[in-house]
């Protein structure tokens, strides 16, 4: 039986008081929560002092991106080592808003994740496919192509610490969630690419999340579906009430 992760991305949203008010809070309601993993997912600049918060509690803390290089000459990115420095264990690789509006591609991500990994970071790698391409039954190939290529060359051991989230495009930040079932279809589409890729034992442990306007009116829903092992959460991670209610579903 794989816990359930329940992350909330809470994109570029929130100043450094408002950042300490809501994890503070969720510290309140969700830090002595068990059975399930409770990541938070703030901007850069305020990791450390969300870390800080969230001290001495169950809730972990991780960074929305990171730069595939150690260190150099890079203005304006941040390395895997920096993040590991400052309390964070988990990052967030290819998320459709950095592949759209950044250009990130496959074999970007890719290195991204060979760093994070390489720092000793839990990567959480983001797939999913556009309106348009679900609309040509494309959907199953774009995510196949994604998941293939991003983990290109990682072994079973490194896969231990890989999670998964599926994030159809045309559902993050619309109001337009998939389906329980068709969420579970791609998830279980990804999970058998993964034991073709890894071996069945890997498959079974990989963590693979929903994630495309989970509220707390579906999240019970999209959890119960066998291959879904908890939620990527973006809108709804920025209020206490909303998100204590999507990780207790
Ligand atoms: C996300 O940011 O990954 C996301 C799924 O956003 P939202 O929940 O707002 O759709």
């Amino acid at each position: 039986m794989r816990r359930l992760l329940m992350a909330g991305n809470w994109k570029m949203h929130l100043d450094l008081r408002g950042a300490r008010q809501l994890a503070a809070g969720l510290k309140r309601e969700l830090g002595e929560v068990l059975d399930r993993d409770v990541v938070l997912f703030p901007p850069f600049v305020l990791l450390a002092d969300v870390v800080d918060e969230v001290e001495n509690s169950a809730i972990e803390v991780g960074a929305q991106n990171l730069h595939p290089e150690p260190q150099g000459a890079f203005t304006g990115e941040v390395a895997a080592a920096m993040l590991a420095s400052v309390g964070c264990r988990w990052v967030i690789v290819g998320h459709s808003e950095r592949r759209d509006l950044f250009g990130e591609k496959d074999d970007f991500l890719n290195r991204k994740l060979r760093a994070a990994l390489a720092a000793g970071l839990k990567p959480i790698l983001c797939v999913g496919e556009h309106l348009e391409e679900r609309e040509a039954g494309k959907a199953q190939a774009v995510v196949e192509g994604q998941v293939r290529a991003c983990l290109k060359g990682l072994d079973a051991e490194a896969m231990e610490r890989v999670t998964l989230a599926y994030e159809p495009v045309w559902a993050i930040g619309t109001g337009r969630t998939a389906t329980p079932q068709q969420a579970n279809e791609m998830h279980a589409m990804i999970r058998g690419l993964l034991g073709g890729m890894f071996g069945g034992a890997v498959a079974d442990a990989t963590r693979i999340l929903y994630g495309g306007s989970v509220k707390p009116s579906n999240a019970k829903a999209l959890v119960a579906e066998a291959d879904i092992d908890g939620a990527l959460v973006g809108g709804a991670s920025l209020k206490v009430e909303d998100f204590v209610q999507i990780v207790r579903a």
